[in-house]
């Protein structure tokens, strides 16, 4: 019986411990799984944020590019238009084809017509080709028209309007062009020839596509075709030079290249890989009214760069927790484990204790068992007493109970014995002490016991010392878990199934003006706005069936009233069973601000875009509306000069003199004009150039004026810089020139000094001059503007401000210091660029 007793006792115990065990992994589980779910979040609320970002980023940038690149093309139309409207080409046309003797004469003006057309419009060639392809003029190149041409007179004449042809390779020099073709008409209206302007993408078109607003080391923007079954890159790229109308890639429907999705009608953000098969985040589409499509796209490398960061901490971090935890809770599991196993022991041996306490208490080996008398001294004890105390059994017996206390504790150890007397029981976690004088934390379970006739009791002790350790661990593991929720800039909360907020961080608090007292256990629909209540509740409750969201747009009534936009990312907490829900932990990022920027940046770029269309136009107006008349006005002046000098009275020889000034005059002013609105939209891509050599061809040029003015000129070395060599001599050109005019009485001294800051070069321009008042020297840099005291010195007030704005397309400075009689200084700043940085 006793032994049948035993066994089923062991085995219940057995049973309990397999139970304990289980209940820890699920914990470990839970624990990891919920350190798992902080990191992921975090993760994913960085990620979401950088990719929202950086797509607005792209897509604002395509759409600035579609849009400039339709302005080009409609320009280019425009060009042809006003070609084929001329009223005295008509003329012209008529007596050229009519090969009346007048006929060579009006070949010549066509001719002429022709190359000032190609000169004014930046076109590379032009011709002029009859209705039946029998004769043509050309611009003075001397080309005759190549087939591409012939075939495209021969589709104009079949239409009233210009055209623009698609991008092609020039079969002679293997360069890409393009041909704006306009049907002109002679007297009667119908088209009697053809004009075909041939352009060269590379002046303006390229390097508008490749302008990239921000700098950055792998962004660019692709323009691709369809052809058949592959996709054709018809500008340069920024890793596959000379790809321009060459590189092709086929065209699949289920390739990730970004072009190819491009071609196929994609017109969002997406990721793919691009030429190189490099990862890629781009933005896509059409440039209306034209075959081409356009990608905008950096690496994904770069893009991401943060959140690759980002991923590195969080892995780190969560794995250092998890195994924290497991440790934890491994020791746990042990101490647990050991514990039923004794529990089960300890209900037998009560039952036996009476009976064989001698034999009983030998056989206990994991925990201490003693008996002491009514005067609470040892009688008894195990051997166990000498692997937990340092004594042995027999040195213990008739020793006082208090000799296990320390000292301090000689309170404790009185009232320990106290209540054992008074209630016969105690059960207490206590501080031992053992005999080397260390402590040991314990466990005492005690009562008494009838044997003999004295009171005895029975003490079971045991060491926790490894159990206690255990539990620091796992209460530290909570602690940081606590903390990181607490301490997380990202907002996050906690609600159950039935949508009550169990958990509302200080970032929350932040990001909502709540404290976290106040919407505990509240319904969650406290937190929205009434008006998109319904929507937001109802997209919660997706989330609390299982649903994780990504980045999902929900606003947030704040305490104040005020209503903010936040993105949510949420994960779901499953019991155990992997499929009742038990709590929802959500993710709020508080991106009103961003949107607003967002917004903005969108504003201002479209705000940079129009300008810079309006000041096109304007210069457009002045190239073709303004530059035909005047030269009509300057080379009949001209001629009357010629003709009548002398012939007429002497005030008509002043009138005419002033005349021709005039004009000459007007038509500077427009050139610089066209110079400067030209600074942005006609510059080269900037390349690594040594400035010694700009700055020696720019004094070269002119050494005339310096030797007229008798001027000193000392130059310090100059440095080799990554920019735009045509503009910077320009600005150099400008600035000397200047300091030789204003010059003073002393002779002129003009000091040219470059000076390294941090990361960028600093240039000045010194003079030992006139001098410049302080309350002009913003009102210098404006077009046209000119002091009124300087009038006798010739110039159109136009130089500083083209410096002015090449500096900045640099992404540099210009500004004067300088004081009346005392000479100016120019000085400008160049930012360090990378080959292939562009600015604005
Ligand atoms: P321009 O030289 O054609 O008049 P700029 O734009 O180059 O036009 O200069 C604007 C005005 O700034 C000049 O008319 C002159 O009054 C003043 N200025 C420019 N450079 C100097 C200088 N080195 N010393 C004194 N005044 C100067």
């Amino acid at each position: 019986m006793a032994g049948g007793g035993r066994a089923d006792a062991l085995r219940a115990s057995a049973l309990r411990s397999h139970r304990g065990g289980f209940a820890l992994v699920v914990v470990f589980l839970v624990v990891a799984a919920g350190v798992a779910g902080v990191g992921r979040l975090y993760y994913d609320g960085e990620q979401a944020s950088i990719v929202a970002q950086k797509g607005s980023e792209l897509a604002a940038i395509r759409n600035l590019k579609i849009e400039q690149i339709g302005q080009w093309r409609e320009h280019r139309l425009q060009d042809g238009r006003i070609a084929a409207k001329d009223p005295t080409v008509a003329d012209e046309i008529e007596s050229w084809l009519s090969r009346s003797p007048a006929s060579d004469d009006a070949e010549a003006r066509l001719a002429g017509w022709i190359a000032a057309m190609v000169a004014e419009r930046g076109f590379v060639d032009g011709i002029v080709i009859s209705a039946d392809g029998s004769r043509w003029v050309t611009d003075g190149s001397g080309r005759g028209p190549d087939r591409a041409a012939r075939a495209e007179a021969e589709r104009a004449l079949g239409s009233s309007d210009a055209t623009i042809t698609d991008l092609f390779l020039d079969p002679d020099t293997r360069e890409p062009r393009l041909d704006v073709v306009a049907p002109l008409s002679g007297g009667t209206g119908t088209p009697v020839a053809v004009l075909v302007l041939r352009c060269d993408p590379a002046i303006e078109l390229y390097p508008l596509i490749q302008a990239w607003p921000t700098p950055s080391a792998t962004s660019e923007t692709q323009l691709v075709r369809r052809e058949g079954d592959s996709i054709l890159y018809l500008n340069d790229l920024r890793f596959s030079k000379g790809a321009a109308l060459t590189l092709r890639r086929p065209l699949e429907a289920q390739s990730t290249l970004l072009a190819s999705r491009a071609v196929q009608g994609v017109t969002s953000v997406v990721e793919g890989v691009d030429y190189r098969g490099a990862p890629t985040f781009g933005a896509l589409g059409r440039v209306p009214g034209s075959t081409w499509y356009v990608v905008a796209k950096v690496d994904k490398d770069e893009a991401f760069a943060g959140v690759f960061a980002t991923q590195r901490t969080t892995l780190v971090g969560v794995a250092l927790v998890v195994v924290g935890a497991g440790l934890g809770i491994g020791m746990a599991w042990r101490q647990r484990a050991a514990a039923f196993y004794r529990s089960g022991l300890e209900t037998e041996r009560a039952a036996r204790e009476l009976a064989q306490r001698y034999d009983l208490l030998s056989r206990y080996a994991n925990d201490v068992v003693m008996v002491v008398d009514a005067s609470a001294t040892i009688i008894q004890a195990n051997d166990r007493v000498q692997a937990v105390y340092g004594y042995s059994p027999d040195e213990l017996v008739g020793v006082p109970l208090q000799r296990l206390y320390p000292p301090r504790s000689v309170g404790e150890a009185i009232g320990d014995v106290e209540s054992l007397r008074s209630t016969g029981v105690l059960a207490a976690e206590r501080t031992h002490v053992r005999e080397d004088g260390s402590h040991v934390e314990v466990e005492i379970g005690a009562r008494a016991v009838d044997i003999g006739e004295d009171a005895q009791y029975l003490l079971v002790i045991r060491d926790i010392t490894e159990r206690k350790a255990a539990d620091e661990v796992l209460r530290e593991t909570r602690d940081y878990l606590e903390k990181l929720i607490d301490y997380s800039n990202v907002p996050m909360i906690v609600w159950d199934p039935d949508l009550a907020i169990t958990r509302f961080n200080p970032a929350f608090e932040r990001m909502t003006g709540r404290s976290s007292d106040e919407v505990l256990g509240q319904h969650l629909s406290v937190l929205f706005p009434a008006d998109s209540r319904e929507e937001s509740l109802e997209q919660i409750r997706r989330a609390v069936d299982g649903e994780s969201w990504e980045s999902v747009e929900i606003p947030i009534l704040r305490a104040d009233g005020q209503v903010r936009v936040a993105l949510w990312n949420s994960a779901t907490v499953y019991a155990p069973d992997g499929r009742t829900v038990q709590a929802v932990i959500a993710q709020g990022q508080d991106i009103t601000e961003r949107k607003a920027a967002d917004e903005a940046l969108r504003a201002r770029t479209e705000e940079l875009a129009k300008s810079n269309a309006e000041l096109e136009k304007f210069a457009y107006v002045a190239s073709h509306d303004l530059q035909e008349p005047l030269r009509m006005v300057a080379s009949y002046t001209q001629l009357l000069a010629k003709r009548y000098a002398g012939r007429l009275d002497s005030d008509a020889d002043e009138f005419i003199g002033f005349a021709v000034d005039g004009a000459t005059r007007m038509q500077t002013l427009i050139n610089e004009l066209l110079t400067y609105s030209r600074v942005g939209t006609r510059g080269k891509p900037f390349q690594t150039v040594d400035l010694e050599g700009v700055l020696g061809s720019v004094l070269k040029g002119l050494e005339p004026a310096i030797a007229q003015a008798g001027a000193v000129v000392l130059r310090e070395p100059m440095p080799t810089i990554v920019c735009d060599p045509v503009q910077l001599g320009q600005v150099f050109q400008n600035l000397i020139a200047n300091a030789l005019k204003f010059h003073g009485a002393a002779t002129p001294e003009v000091r040219i000094e470059a000076e390294r800051g941090e990361g960028f070069w600093t240039f000045r321009v010194r003079d030992n001059g006139m001098g410049i008042e302080e309350q002009y020297f913003e009102r210098i840099f404006v077009i046209f503007q000119r002091l009124e005291s300087r009038a006798e010195y010739p110039g159109t007030g136009m130089g500083l401000a083209i410096c002015k704005r090449i500096v900045e397309r640099h992404g540099g400075r210009l500004w004067v210091e300088s004081a009346a009689d005392a000479g100016s200084t120019f000085v400008f700043e160049i930012p360090d660029m990378r080959e292939g940085e562009q600015h604005g």
